[in-house]
């Protein structure tokens, strides 16, 4: 069955088939933050998102070559630097680091580059594809020296976003105030210096000054992953004007169409029904939801498990149910490690688990909940095969299917697994209570205990899991 994305552009399910004439490599673009403070959990439901759609796309085969972009230089981090008096590099410098910290916590795969929009080779490029832009007529220089791209040259502006350019005037989406554009929906490719940029100015053609926001992207994208990318994505709230202005600013330079093959957006995540805002208190980064007791994983999982088109109400009882889940999910991988080393002298192979349902449910636009419908499904129903005993090589065999799940979801806590130092002595300790040894076996308790695991003794004999995990 083939794979289907829901395309922004064409608002349909379509098929998903690369570029590449061999299907293997996946160009995918992914914006970034603007690293002028800490991302906040609405920017991280886009991050993992693009995680699960990489991963699922790996998981069945292609190869993703992905790229996402820092801004570090926009009015938010000029004016923040300005604040603080500090040089833009040394202002932003804290927020890129907090944003690689965050991804790793939340098991975000790294993606192939991190294009900066500062980084000399992106500026050159960005300076050379405004020239091109403006050859063609396509842009232009207005009196205050800032360079516009023409939208009314650009017929196909407005489609990603579904609307006319007439109604641009009443959108109040634009700034109105400047009134040296040819058209009111007219963007900036480059901004002219004024004394509000302090000290951050770069040469151009056009005098000193730095780029918009739009251009950084479709130059980082272009010079990284070439004329036309498989997929592109973002929050909704880069469909108009940013994902519109890339089209127009790509396609007009390389006069290649489409820009982008599929366009796929997430929608908002809200905070207890309400959008997010400093005002409000229901603004969170990462960081406040460690300090409440959650986990990384448990944060991935309340992003991940709404699909990515459906607004994300994230709540506090959400993270409970997503701790739940994950509790359910340790315990059967626990039942399971336990019936695979029972039976470790078993040598026979058991046949593999034939059962490819999550997969098949994200093929369809990344349905993930009905993929995980499908996994706690398989558990439940595992659970009550170990109930009733299973031999270990078909405990291996179920534990082999969740590792391909595993490789898409990100899922599972790795310090669950007992390493062999945790087996030998939660072995030694089952043989000193055998033995009656009850001194032996508290000191074995204690010593588990300082490697975070805890020994239980349960009427079905000693359980050991990992202490504190959740
Ligand atoms: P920004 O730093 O504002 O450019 O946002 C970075 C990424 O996060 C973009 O793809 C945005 O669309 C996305 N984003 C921002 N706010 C939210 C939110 N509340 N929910 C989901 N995605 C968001
Ligand atoms: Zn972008």
């Amino acid at each position: 069955m083939a794979i289907k994305f829901f395309n922004t552009y064409s608002r349909e399910l379509e098929e998903f088939h690369p570029l590449d004439p061999a299907g293997k490599v996946v160009k995918m673009y992914t914006c970034g933050p603007t690293v002028y403070s800490r991302a906040h959990i609405g920017n991280f439901r886009a991050y993992v998102f693009e995680d699960l759609l990489q991963r699922h796309l790996e998981s069945r085969g292609y190869d993703v070559h992905r790229v996402m972009n820092l801004t570090d230089v926009d009015d938010k981090t000029i004016r923040g630097s300005r604040a603080q008096n500090l040089p833009l590099r040394d202002f932003t410098a804290p927020f890129k680091e907090a944003f690689f910290e965050d991804l790793d916590t939340l098991q975000i795969k790294r993606a192939r580059a991190y294009p900066a929009a500062t980084e000399e080779c992106y500026l050159q490029a960005m300076i050379a594809m405004i020239k091109t832009l403006i050859e063609r007529g396509l842009a232009y220089q207005a009196e205050d020296k800032s360079i516009y791209y023409r939208i009314n040259r650009f017929p196909k502006y407005g489609q990603l976003a579904h609307f006319d350019l007439a109604e641009l005037k009443s959108t109040g989406r634009v700034k109105n105030d400047e009134y040296d554009k040819e058209h009111i929906g007219d963007f900036a490719l480059w901004k002219a210096w004024d004394e509000e940029d302090g000290n951050v100015w770069w040469e151009s053609p056009w005098g000193r000054g730095r780029p918009g926001w739009h251009i950084e992207c479709s130059a980082m994208s272009m010079s990284l992953l070439g004329e036309q990318l498989d997929i592109h994505c973002g929050g909704v709230d880069n469909i108009f004007p940013h994902h519109e202005a890339e089209i127009a600013q790509s396609e007009g330079c390389s006069g290649v169409a489409p820009f982008v093959r599929y366009w796929l957006h997430c929608a908002h995540l809200l905070v207890e029904g309400q959008k997010m805002s400093k005002s409000l208190g229901n603004f969170y980064v990462l960081p406040d939801l460690l300090a409440k007791g959650y986990t990384g994983r448990e944060v991935r999982f309340a992003l991940l498990r709404v699909h990515y088109r459906a607004p994300l109400n994230f709540t506090f009882d959400g993270l409970e149910e997503a701790r739940q889940s994950l509790a359910r999910l340790d315990e059967w991988l626990r039942r399971l490690w336990e019936a695979a080393r029972a039976g470790e002298r078993q040598a026979h192979q058991a046949k593999s688990i034939e059962d490819d349902g999550f997969a098949i449910a994200l093929d369809d636009d990344l349905n993930i909940s009905a993929a995980l419908g499908h996994l706690f499904d398989r558990i439940r129903e595992s659970n009550r095969a170990l109930d009733s005993g299973i031999d270990s090589a078909r405990a291996l065999a179920w534990l082999d299917w969740w590792g391909g799940i595993n490789r898409v979801l990100a899922l599972e806590a790795t310090e669950t697994r007992p390493n062999e130092e945790i087996i030998q002595l939660a072995e030694e300790r089952a043989r000193a209570r055998m033995a009656r040894d009850w001194k032996k076996s508290d000191q074995l308790r204690d010593q588990l205990a300082e490697l975070g695991w805890e020994a239980r003794d349960t009427k079905d004999g000693q359980v050991v899991t990992p202490k504190n995990h959740a």
